[in-house]
């Protein structure tokens, strides 16, 4: 099927609270939407979450490459969808969650055309898949309340934001298992806080408390750092920030630096690099988390198909959806029943369509407008 005319859309996700991690807080999202269309009307649609602090993007950059990446697109049969990625892949250097929102957007589309839902083109593996809800950084009561109210919509696995001052963390996260610890797993993230000694020590403490899975105790790139710290803690080691690309895993493997890896479509640039790391970690024995930024529903719901389709993802962490006050598709909402995520057996992304309202258009790629990418 020809790619006959792709869309590119901007639009806003605003959360119900503001979301504080050690790398500072935000109250919205800034959202690249695109809409591939092949014939006959059908569409795809995929979603960039730039997350400026994590990929070092922004809803302009997002636009801007979009612009390169549809370029290369246009014009093109979606049988030809190995060609595609690597026409992604190689339209412009990084910018990977312009580079995801393509990818999704191009699964989509063809699921769709096959009339069967993504996971089950994928290949399902699974009908469901448990999620862990995010604690962000806040103050004690807010996120004991938080936790309460977790516990009573049936999620089983908190994960708890950690990074500022250590006595601080340790007192909320102490007074959350003392809360709703009895059945409920908790586990923390420090996103790059930590130089290693000092996470060794912090970790250690956090260990006392019962917490045996830390995320990305220190920064991105100090891979040597964080396997001195799995070397000397005893919890499970998650790599985040430190594994964008399949190279990045097989780094994180060769030195044994984690033992686990948080897979992110906006890391990735999409599905088909995100099979790549579950493949290398898979054979390097090292279990993947299926995470997100604070991503919408188009997103979130590419996450949960590739989850369901992925053998090596034991849990998720999609949860940001339901942090929103508004969605930037229109329909029903994604399902979450007693902390599991499933697709809703629709093709595609499931019933998802874009919300006019919510979504302006910024630009429309044809194959008279095709450029030059370099
Ligand atoms: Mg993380």
């Amino acid at each position: 099927m020809k790619i006959e005319k792709i869309e590119i859309f901007k639009g806003t996700v605003y959360y119900k609270a503001p979301f504080k991690i050690s790398l500072g807080s935000s109250e919205q999202s800034d959202e690249v939407v695109i809409k591939i269309y092949g014939e006959n009307g059908l569409y795809g649609i995929g979603e960039a979450s730039p997350a400026s602090h994590i990929i070092g993007e922004t809803q302009e950059t997002a636009i801007a490459a979009s612009k390169v990446i549809a370029s290369s697109l246009i014009g093109e049969d979606t049988d030809d969808l190995g060609l595609l990625f690597d026409k992604i892949d190689h339209s412009l250097l990084r910018n990977t969650s312009a580079k995801a929102a393509f990818d999704i957007a191009l699964y989509d589309l063809i699921s769709k055309e096959h009339n069967v839902p993504l996971s089950k083109f994928l290949g399902k593996y699974r009908k469901k898949i448990e999620t862990d809800v995010t604690i962000g950084i806040m103050d004690n009561a807010s996120a004991v309340k938080k936790a309460e109210y977790l516990k009573k919509i049936g999620i089983k696995r908190i994960k708890m934001k950690v990074g500022e001052e250590i006595n601080s963390d340790l007192k909320r996260v102490e007074e959350v298992i003392n809360t709703v610890g009895n059945g409920i797993n908790i586990f923390i993230d420090a996103n790059q806080a930590w130089k290693p000694k000092e996470a060794i020590s912090n970790i250690r403490r956090f260990e006392s408390l019962g917490i045996d899975l830390v995320e990305q105790p220190v920064i991105a790139y100090d891979v040597d750092g964080l396997a001195f710290v799995r070397k000397n803690t005893s919890s499970r080691i998650m790599a985040d920030e430190s594994v964008h690309s399949p190279e990045d895993a097989i780094r994180v493997v060769k030195k044994e630096a984690a033992d686990m890896i948080n897979i992110k479509l906006m890391k990735s640039g999409g599905i088909h690099n995100a099979i790549k790391i579950a493949n290398i970690s898979e054979a390097a024995g090292l279990p993947n988390m299926v995470g997100c930024m604070m991503e919408g529903s188009i997103a979130i719901a590419a996450g949960i198909h590739f989850s369901l389709s992925t053998k090596n993802v034991i849990f998720v962490d999609l949860d940001s959806d339901i942090d929103m006050k508004n969605t930037l598709t229109s329909g029903m909402m994604l399902p979450m029943e007693n902390g599991f995520r499933m697709d809703d057996n629709f093709s595609g992304l499931g019933n998802l369509a874009l919300n006019g309202e919510e979504i302006s258009l910024v630009e429309t790629i044809k194959e008279g407008s095709r450029q030059k990418a370099f």
